[in-house]
């Protein structure tokens, strides 16, 4: 059965020291919360990977936000998979819109960080999701199944059944514009029928496919509820304990 699982995103916030704080902070209260099979992971920026590694216990795994698209070498700047896999990470978030739209990211880039993420042992949050003009066109389903095979399809059945994909419309991301509920499961239902297509009903039937954009302790019940919701990708409302404790516990 898939996994439900509530992912954070910090982005780029939080210092060091507060990024520790907030990750005690969230790891405290799930320890002491029932919060029955639910996934917890926080996205941290790559500078908090090793503290915050050291303050989470097993209810909680850490991703870090993007990895570069090469192992080592003369990259100034860039972050290996192996460096990530050092920290004691777990996950990887790729192809967020923020990335493809502000830094580049094409299909073909995520290609390369899925294999890396992979063959570094790190699982790959990948995400995919259109934008208001494309939804207005009614090409919103063609823009996320491009999105999906062009990045993922060449992998194995076996490799994909690693990947935890995350729906994000662009358009609901940090506006407080949320998909509808209704929204939401169209598109899950309609991405879990692109899996089935091309790698048959168990592969699709246990991936978890997220849903992220304005995501909050308020409308999560709602979202979640519905069958092909299997969690979120949170943002701001993950800058929080109590708001992120919010999302996990609506399940
Ligand atoms: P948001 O961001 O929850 O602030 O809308 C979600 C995301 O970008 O992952």
């Amino acid at each position: 059965m898939r996994r439900k699982i509530v992912a954070g995103n910090w982005k780029m916030n939080n210092t060091l020291e507060e990024g520790v704080v907030l990750a005690k902070e969230i790891n405290e209260l799930v320890e002491k919360t029932d919060i029955k099979d639910v996934n917890v992971i926080i996205g941290t920026p790559f500078i908090h990977l090793t503290e915050v590694n050291k303050v989470v216990g097993d209810k909680v795994a850490v991703a870090a936000q993007n990895c570069a698209d090469q192992t080592s070498g003369a990259y100034t700047g860039e972050i290996s998979a192996p460096m990530i896999q050092s920290t004691g990470s777990k996950y990887v978030i790729l192809g967020h819109s923020e990335r493809r739209s502000y830094y580049g990211e094409t299909n073909e880039i995520l290609v390369k960080k899925v294999n890396l993420t992979l063959e570094n042992n790190l699982l790959p949050i990948f995400c995919i999701g259109e934008v208001l003009e494309e939804r207005q066109a009614e090409k919103h389903f063609d823009v996320v199944k491009s999105q999906i095979a062009e990045g993922l399809f060449h992998l194995s059945a076996d490799d994909f059944g690693k990947i935890v994909l995350a729906y994000e419309p662009v358009w609901a991301i940090g506006t407080g514009v949320t998909a509808s509920s209704a929204q939401a499961q169209e598109m899950h239902a309609f991405i879990r029928k692109t899996l089935v297509e091309q790698y048959g009903e168990e592969v699709a039937n246990n991936t978890s496919i997220l849903y992220g954009g304005s995501c909050k302790p308020s409308n999560a019940k709602e979202l979640f509820a519905n069958a092909d919701v299997d969690g979120g990708l949170i943002g701001g409302a993950s800058l929080k304990a109590e708001d992120f404790m919010g999302i996990i516990t609506a399940f």
